[in-house]
């Protein structure tokens, strides 16, 4: 059984390695299935670290690796940690001597850390397979950002088998908490993402002769105004929900009615029968509009990423881990977060759960959110996180869920 005390001083003398990889990272962005030099950066440290079954180019530059514990306590399963590698199209306004070298891409969501911690947990367990049983997965994932995700790909490739993954843990940096705590949440802790577009087809014609006309601008604006019902009135209260119509399209001039209007949205949800509900209300609620109006609509839902919904089993070791590392008072619950994470397609197909790392520190001004610009974290986490997930993975292996 480890000893938390040697962990941690085991990990200490990890952090400036783990600092340098994740400027290393973080100077090289990639965007999502592009992420040729970070995989290679991977395959390279796996390699040396004696890291076996290293298998590449899943869903392009998706990796993967197994280490196998020689321990005796325990069980003989398998636990998958996934991490993300890839960036974001954002040009870097920080004035860091790591700063992104490539105008224009940018680690502005943190997955730089991700993938420098999940490096470090290969190099914290590979020094101490004796420490335990059973088999750690090791998954560096392509495109979280870019939809539809780079996860899907990689379970329809087969990661969750040979062998077969028991369960799957990841984390994820968080600007929106402090340094020094830890998310450790039972149930959804991110929203589906999903999309869609309404094509609405009126009849155009002179703007001074409207009555021989179907303005699709005034049935886009009804539209999108009817939209605006189906949360506060079909959807129950206490579910959380989200419809945001980001675009509309239409016309080019003053004096011109246009034919057609293009609406396109967004829904997130936390509860797979209120995305259901919305998927069916904005297909009623837009072809009823127009068709009161005159008007024509096509309306595509497209799914995105589900829920991520994690396992109260495995929130529970996360949270024995995280007391550990940051104590008991840091390790927190905030409510869900609207935004989405394809890291739910691995949780929908084995238990599991993601934890978040505080890493916000107004004191050396790291307080901009993901995806901005100026984003950053203070690395100070990186440890955090580190100690936590290999807490977490080492905890798993010795009981299970
Ligand atoms: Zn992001
Ligand atoms: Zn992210």
């Amino acid at each position: 059984m480890l000893t938390t005390t040697r962990l941690h001083d085991d990990i200490d003398e990890l952090i400036p390695g783990l600092l340098a990889d994740r400027r290393y990272l973080h100077e090289n962005p990639e965007l999502g299935c592009e992420e040729f030099v970070t995989s290679a950066f991977v395959i390279d440290r796996l390699r040396a670290l004696g890291v076996e079954d290293i298998r590449t180019e899943i869903n392009v530059t998706g990796v993967t690796g197994l280490i196998h514990g020689t321990g005796t306590n325990g069980g003989d399963r398998v636990v998958l940690v996934r991490a993300d590698m890839d960036a974001l199209p954002i040009h870097e306004q920080n004035d860091v001597e790591y700063r992104s070298q490539i105008d224009g891409r940018m680690h502005a969501c943190g997955h730089d850390a991700h993938t420098a911690i999940l490096l470090a947990l290969a190099r914290t367990l590979t020094d101490r397979r004796d420490q335990f049983a059973g088999t750690v997965k090791l998954l560096f994932q392509p495109s979280e950002e870019r939809p539809p995700g780079g996860a899907k790909a990689m379970i329809e490739a087969g990661v969750l088998e040979d062998p077969h993954v028991d369960a799957c843990f990841a984390l994820h940096m968080a600007q929106n908490h402090p340094l020094g705590t830890i998310v450790a949440k039972e149930g959804p802790l991110l929203a589906a993402s999903d999309r869609f577009s309404i094509e609405i087809m009126g009849k155009g014609g002179h703007a001074a002769h409207p009555h021989i006309c179907v303005d699709s601008v005034v049935v886009g604006a009804h539209v999108i105004a009817g939209l605006q019902s189906i949360v506060s009135r079909n959807v129950d209260p206490i579910e959380p929900a989200v419809i945001t119509v980001g675009s509309l399209q239409a016309g080019h001039a003053s004096n011109v009615i246009p034919d057609s209007a293009q609406l396109l949205g967004t829904v997130r949800t936390l509860n797979p029968d209120t995305q259901t509900l919305i998927e069916k209300r904005i297909g009623e609620v837009a072809n009823g509009i127009c068709a009161a109006m005159g008007a024509t609509a096509t309306y595509v839902f497209s799914p995105g990423v589900p829920a991520t919904v994690n396992d109260p089993r495995a929130v529970a070791i996360i949270r024995e881990a995280a007391t550990q590392v940051v104590g008991a008072e840091n390790v927190i619950s905030p409510n869900s977060q609207m935004g989405g994470e394809d890291f739910s397609f691995f949780i929908i197909e084995r238990p599991g759960a993601m934890f978040m790392v505080g890493s916000n520190n107004p004191e050396k001004g790291l307080v901009w959110s993901h995806h901005h610009p100026r984003f950053d974290i203070d690395e100070e986490s990186l440890g955090i996180g580190l100690e936590t997930m290999a807490l977490t993975v080492m905890t798993y292996l010795d009981r299970g869920l």
